[in-house]
């Protein structure tokens, strides 16, 4: 019996947020041991493949997005995804990718992780590729240290750069305001910036006991005390805007305000779900054009029906 495949396959992919950044000094191959505590939210990238003679990417994004600076070519990020799944099947992959962005562009969200994640699962079910779940995990890792947990979603710890991922006990729901920025800010600029504030960090970054301890209380109270970000000192330092807008945030009223990633998007824990609708109000009237609540933690990259 034939199958018939799929007409166009939709998957979404979450925006992720780091709980708990802890990074050690630099290594001789350029990368920064990590400690990290991964939440995915409920900000969210769709990726849908149709089929196509070749492989081709679009985009469209919500109108706040600039799109202008995401490439189209191999330099995308789920182009890159459908090369290394096509090699693994020893076959060139095809397919029309549409990237509808939610994820703030080089916002410290791993919006692009998010559509290469989104486009390995898009592509695997476009083709009936039945790629195991180890040799997806390989790929993303491959791709980019957030890509792995991009696949997996919830709250989970990564370990390495970042791409070795196991999932972590979290009894919350928690909501978060999050503020992104007109412009973007480069990760591998703020890493260079650590390197310059922090010439002799430690090898072994932060660990996180503190955090995933908090996470186990299920109150934000706790949580809010025990958030560690060791890349804001230099996002800060770069952009001193930064700063001000996590007194701002906490002055009205936010258990919490934390640079996300490496910035420049800030992020604030709040109680519930009205009090954080509440913050965001005000942030609104205070002046700030993009203001966004989500909730914490939702799911990997999983295949949703079209339209929705
Ligand atoms: P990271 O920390 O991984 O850099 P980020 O959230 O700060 O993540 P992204 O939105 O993932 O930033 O994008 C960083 C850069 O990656 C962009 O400036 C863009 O040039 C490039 N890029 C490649 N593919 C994509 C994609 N599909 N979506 C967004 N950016 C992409």
């Amino acid at each position: 019996m034939t199958r018939s495949l799929p007409s166009a396959v939709t998957v979404r992919a979450a925006a992720k947020i780091n709980l708990h950044l802890g990074v050690g000094g630099v290594r001789d191959d350029g990368f920064h041991p990590l400690t990290t505590v991964y939440q995915a939210v409920g900000l969210c990238d769709d990726v849908t493949a149709f089929p196509a003679a070749e492989l081709e990417v679009e985009l469209s994004a919500t109108d706040w997005i600039d799109v202008g600076g995401i490439p189209l070519d191999e330099g995308n990020l789920a182009v890159r995804a459908a090369r290394l799944l096509g090699d693994l099947h020893g076959r060139a992959l095809t397919g029309r990718l549409v990237l509808e962005k939610s994820i703030p562009v080089a916002g410290g969200l791993a919006g692009g992780s998010a559509d290469a994640a989104a486009a390995l699962v898009a592509l695997d079910r476009l083709h009936d590729l039945h790629t195991s779940d180890d040799d997806l995990l390989r790929l993303a890792a491959d791709l980019g240290s957030d890509v792995p947990f991009a696949l997996v979603g919830g709250t989970a710890l990564g370990t390495g750069r970042g791409e070795v991922v196991e999932a972590v006990a979290d009894v919350g729901t928690w909501w978060w305001v999050i503020v992104p920025s007109r412009e973007g800010l480069s990760t591998p600029e703020v890493y260079r910036h650590f390197d310059r504030l922090r010439p002799d960090a430690d090898p072994t970054p932060p660990d996180a006991e503190v955090l995933l301890g908090a996470l186990r209380t299920g109150q934000p109270v706790s949580l809010a005390r025990a958030l560690h970000n060791d890349l804001q000192e230099p996002a800060i330092d770069l952009r001193p805007a930064l700063g001000e807008l996590i007194e701002q945030g906490e002055a009205e009223g936010a258990l919490r305000g934390l640079v996300s990633g490496s910035g420049p998007t800030v992020v604030f824990l709040c109680e519930s779900a009205d009090h954080a609708r509440d913050l965001a109000g005000a942030m609104m009237r205070s002046g700030h054009e993009v203001v966004l609540v989500a909730n914490g933690a939702v799911a990997g990259s999983h295949v949703v029906p079209a339209h929705v």
